[in-house]
Formats: structure tokens, C-alpha cells, sequence
């Protein structure tokens, strides 16, 4: 494959002016050091009226979040930990989405400093799946429970977004039985791959694609070149306006992320504010979800484990915090790459969607299914709970799992789910779905313990709904308890 002449072909220097205005970009750097710089010093009250707009369920603005990351007193940083909690409450319940990862193909022809998968590194083993690994590879994902998969590629001609799209076509037809005996099938595709043109996005989209996932890394320009040197990806504006692009092929459901480590986090979270506001002022909707990985050590990655800009525990529970309450009705996803007791902390404070049972290597689950040791990963996994476990200690926390992928088949997805979700009642009937599709999970899935915890919390949402003026308004509860009874049949 002429590799040169591929890339050529795929980034469109007319898919990129489109986007800025009088030729520039949306993230001012100088703006964001002045709103960081001027809102140093704020009073306590200030800060509590911001908390206010939070608890409304409102966006905060630019100049809101810049005072937030700047509170120095810590008695005031657990006051905004209870109020980002309580917004979560408010917009999410005690519910929380699962999805696994799967990885399709690691050859890349970028050199991100950071990525095990980088052109350079020769202890990086390559491959990328055929069509029947794909297959294999689902079929243990079902097996473990879930029902959303987020794909995983390197940039390479090898896996173009035709590769993409004829992965996403295998997934989707991969079928497999339930030990209650119903069929199990992936419900929703996300996708996190490099940038493409509108051309190859609709192709995307044609094909059912659920969210579609580009992380900007850092926001801050000299940064970004220095750890992207060569390849597509060291083109910041490419990748800063790969969702836009989306937006414009017909997919509304984009997700944005920085990977915290490469440079100041604080300046990151105003990069990705000015991605959302700049996404709702054109397209009237945001992100459906950000994600912040934190850098991990990777393979034949030095800058993984030796940046200066590396974010402690406590800054990255700051993080979330300061997201949750200004993105209030945002998806926020938190990976496995973190450990149980941090993944625990930022879900009380803010984080909707987990993986769990994650293998992140080349064919891994297959691997994992024949008890086969697992080859290099991209980066190391913190959290090696299988989804089981996991179900099973946020049943015996009350937090309840949902599969639900619902609001995607039902065409509530972007404009319409954002307005749902910000209105909080999105939240209702994602309730319903959460109790029926944590139902199909105990009765197929869940082991002996898992099922004994899950059934007491299923019967307490159950009793919750009964109870709930919304269902009987809108002549719900019949409708469910039907669906109910005959999914524990
Ligand atoms: N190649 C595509 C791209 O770069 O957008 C998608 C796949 S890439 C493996 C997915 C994400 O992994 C990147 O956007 C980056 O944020 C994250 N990543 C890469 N190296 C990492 C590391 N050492 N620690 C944590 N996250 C990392
Ligand atoms: Fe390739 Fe993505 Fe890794 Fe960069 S982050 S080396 S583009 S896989």
C-alpha cells in the first residue's frame, strides 16, 4: 500500500478551512491563560453560585469553570465532590452504562510518543484482525454479558474505514445464545478511530455506528506537535475539527476527550469546554461524552512514565468534579486503564459509563477464552475486574447496571436525548430500560452471588417505579411490567 498517496486521499484541506473563522481556530490559547489567569482569586460565595447553576442542570460558561479549576481551598473542593454528586444523581440515578473495548488492528503509521502502538515501536507485535477473529472475539464479549462494544485502530491504510465499516457489519451479525435461551447480540457500536473525511463518516454512519469517539489529546498546540512528529495526526487542525465533520455526515452522537499528562490539566479542561461550546454553538448540541484517560506506561513509550505534566489521584478526582458540574448532562467515561478504588471515587462524583472484563490486546479475548497468555498491550489495564465482578459490587452498593442501548434504537439520539437528558427525564426512562436489561443480565448472565445482590436492587427500582407519579402520568407501568414479565420468563 502506497502509504503516502493514502493519506493524501483521506485528509481534505477543504474539509478543514471550512470550519474556522476568519482563519481561525476556536481554541485561543490566550483566551483560555486570561480566563484561567484573571479568576484566581474567587470568594466562596461566588463559588456557590456557580454550584447553583450546576444544581439547575445548566452549562457553566468558560469563565464559570475557569473559577471552579482554580479553588485552592480544599473544605470547599468536598463541597463541589457532594454537589457534583448530587447533579449526577439528579441526571443519571444510580445507574451506570457498561461497554467493552475491543481492539481491531494496532498498525499505525503516526509516532504519538505516548502510544505503544506508535510506527517505531519494534516491540509492538502488529496485527489486525480477520473477519472470523472478529468473530471470536464478540462471541467472548457476549459471553461476559455486554451488549456494547467500542472498537478500537490505529491509522492505517490496512484499516480504512471500510475495514471500520465491515467490522461493524460482523459485529452487528454475530449472534449467540443465553443460558435462559434467548439469542445475545452487540446492540450498539461505538467507534474510536483517527479522523476521517465526511466521505468515509457516512459510510459510518450507513453502517449504524454509535458514537464516534476522537480524542484531541492536548489542546495546547506546541504540546501537540511535539509528542505527534509525523504522521496525519500531527496535523492539530485535522483532528480538531474530525468531529465537526462528523456532525456534518449525519452522526450526532460525537465524543471528545484529552489524555491527561501531556500538559496542564487545567488548561485541558478549558480545551474541552471550548470543544463543546464550540460543537453546540454550530451543530446545537455537545458531546455526547468526554473522556479523560490519564497517560499510562506504555510499551517503548519514555514520555508514558516521565512527563512532567503526570496528574495525581487527587487532581484527577478534580477533574471529573469540575466537569460533571459544568457539563451536567454529559456522558463521562471512565476506562479501565485506572484502578477499582479511583474508578470507584470518580463514579461517585461524576462518571456514567465503565468497561469491565477488558482486554486490550490484539485478539485477547479469544486468548483469555482459550486461558492463553495475552501478548503486549497498548498500554497497562488497572482494573482487572470481569464485568461480574463489577455488576456485583455496585449491586451491593445500590448502584445499578444498565445495558440499555434504547435511547439509540428509538431515534433518541444527539439534539433529541441532549434536550431529554437536560431536562432530566431522559433519566426516567432510562430507569425502566436500566431494570429490564439488568433483568436479561441476572438471568444470563450473573453468577450465584451476583444474582442474590442483584435481585434485591432490582426489586427496589422496581418498587421505586411503582411508587413514581411520572409512570402512572404517562401510562408507563403497564407497558413495563409487561415487557418485564416476559423477559423473567
Ligand atoms: N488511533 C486512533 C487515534 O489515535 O485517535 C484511535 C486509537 S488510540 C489507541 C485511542 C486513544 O488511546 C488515543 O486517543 C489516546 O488518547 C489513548 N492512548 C494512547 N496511548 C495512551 C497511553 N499511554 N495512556 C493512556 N491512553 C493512551
Ligand atoms: Fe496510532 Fe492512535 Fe496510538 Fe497514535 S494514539 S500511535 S494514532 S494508535
Amino acid at each position: 500500500v502506497d502509504t503516502k498517496s493514502w493519506m493524501e486521499q483521506v485528509k481534505r484541506q477543504d474539509e478543514v478551512d471550512r470550519y474556522l473563522i476568519n482563519g481561525e481556530d476556536f481554541i485561543h490559547e490566550s483566551e483560555i491563560r486570561y480566563q484561567l489567569d484573571k479568576n484566581k482569586s474567587c470568594s466562596k460565595d461566588e463559588i456557590e453560585q456557580i454550584l447553583e447553576k450546576s444544581l439547575a442542570i445548566e452549562r457553566l460558561s468558560l469563565d464559570e469553570t475557569a473559577k471552579l479549576l482554580n479553588v485552592k481551598d480544599e473544605n470547599l473542593w468536598e463541597e463541589m465532590y457532594e454537589v457534583a454528586a448530587e447533579v449526577k444523581k439528579r441526571v443519571y440515578d444510580n445507574r451506570l452504562v457498561f461497554f467493552a473495548p475491543l481492539y481491531c488492528g494496532n498498525l499505525c503509521i503516526n509516532s504519538c510518543k505516548y502510544c505503544g502502538f506508535r510506527k517505531e515501536n519494534k516491540l509492538e507485535e502488529r496485527k489486525v484482525l480477520t473477519k472470523e477473529e472478529i468473530k471470536k472475539e464478540v462471541e467472548y464479549i457476549l459471553s461476559q454479558g455486554h451488549k456494547r462494544i467500542i472498537v478500537v485502530f490505529g491509522e492505517h491504510p490496512q484499516t480504512d474505514a471500510e475495514y471500520i465499516a465491515n467490522s461493524m457489519k460482523t459485529i452487528y451479525g454475530v449472534n449467540k445464545r443465553t443460558r435462559s435461551g434467548s439469542t445475545s447480540r452487540i446492540r450498539r457500536i461505538n467507534v474510536n478511530a483517527a479522523p476521517m473525511n465526511v466521505e468515509d463518516l457516512k459510510l459510518l454512519k450507513e453502517v449504524g455506528i454509535g458514537t464516534y469517539q476522537v480524542f484531541q489529546e492536548t489542546y495546547h498546540k506546541a504540546t501537540y506537535k511535539e509528542v505527534h512528529p509525523s504522521g496525519l495526526k500531527a496535523d492539530y487542525r485535522w483532528r480538531l475539527y474530525a468531529l465537526h465533520r462528523a456532525m456534518d455526515a449525519g452522526i450526532d452522537d460525537v465524543a471528545i476527550g484529552a489524555l491527561f499528562g501531556l500538559y496542564d490539566w487545567r488548561f485541558e479542561v478549558m480545551g474541552l469546554m471550548c470543544h463543546t461550546e464550540d460543537l453546540e454553538k454550530r451543530f446545537g448540541i455537545g458531546p455526547h461524552t468526554i473522556s479523560f484517560p490519564r497517560l499510562t506506561p506504555a510499551s517503548g513509550s519514555e514520555l508514558s512514565t516521565s512527563s512532567k505534566y503526570l496528574v495525581n489521584d487527587a487532581d484527577f478526582k478534580k477533574i471529573v468534579t469540575v466537569l460533571r458540574l459544568s457539563v451536567p448532562y454529559t456522558g463521562l467515561i471512565i476506562t479501565a486503564r485506572e484502578k477499582p478504588e479511583i474508578r470507584d471515587d470518580v463514579i461517585n462524583v461524576g462518571c456514567t459509563q465503565l468497561d469491565a472484563s477488558t482486554k486490550i490486546g490484539i485478539g485477547a479475548y479469544d486468548k483469555a477464552a482459550n486461558s492463553e497468555k495475552e501478548d503486549k498491550q497498548q498500554f497497562a489495564i488497572g482494573d482487572l475486574r470481569t464485568l461480574d465482578e463489577v455488576v456485583k459490587y455496585l449491586a451491593d452498593n445500590e448502584k445499578i447496571t444498565s445495558f440499555c442501548t434504547a435511547g439509540y434504537r428509538c431515534g433518541r439520539t444527539g439534539e433529541k436525548i441532549m434536550k431529554l437528558l437536560e431536562s432530566c427525564t431522559e433519566g426516567r426512562f432510562c430507569k425502566l430500560n436500566a431494570i429490564l436489561t439488568y433483568r436479561e443480565y441476572l438471568d444470563d448472565y450473573a453468577s450465584e452471588e451476583t444474582k442474590e445482590l442483584g435481585e434485591k436492587l432490582i426489586q427496589k427500582e422496581i418498587d421505586e417505579v411503582n411508587k413514581e407519579e411520572f409512570y402512572q402520568k404517562h401510562n408507563l407501568l403497564v407497558m413495563f411490567h409487561e415487557y418485564y414479565e416476559r423477559i423473567a420468563k
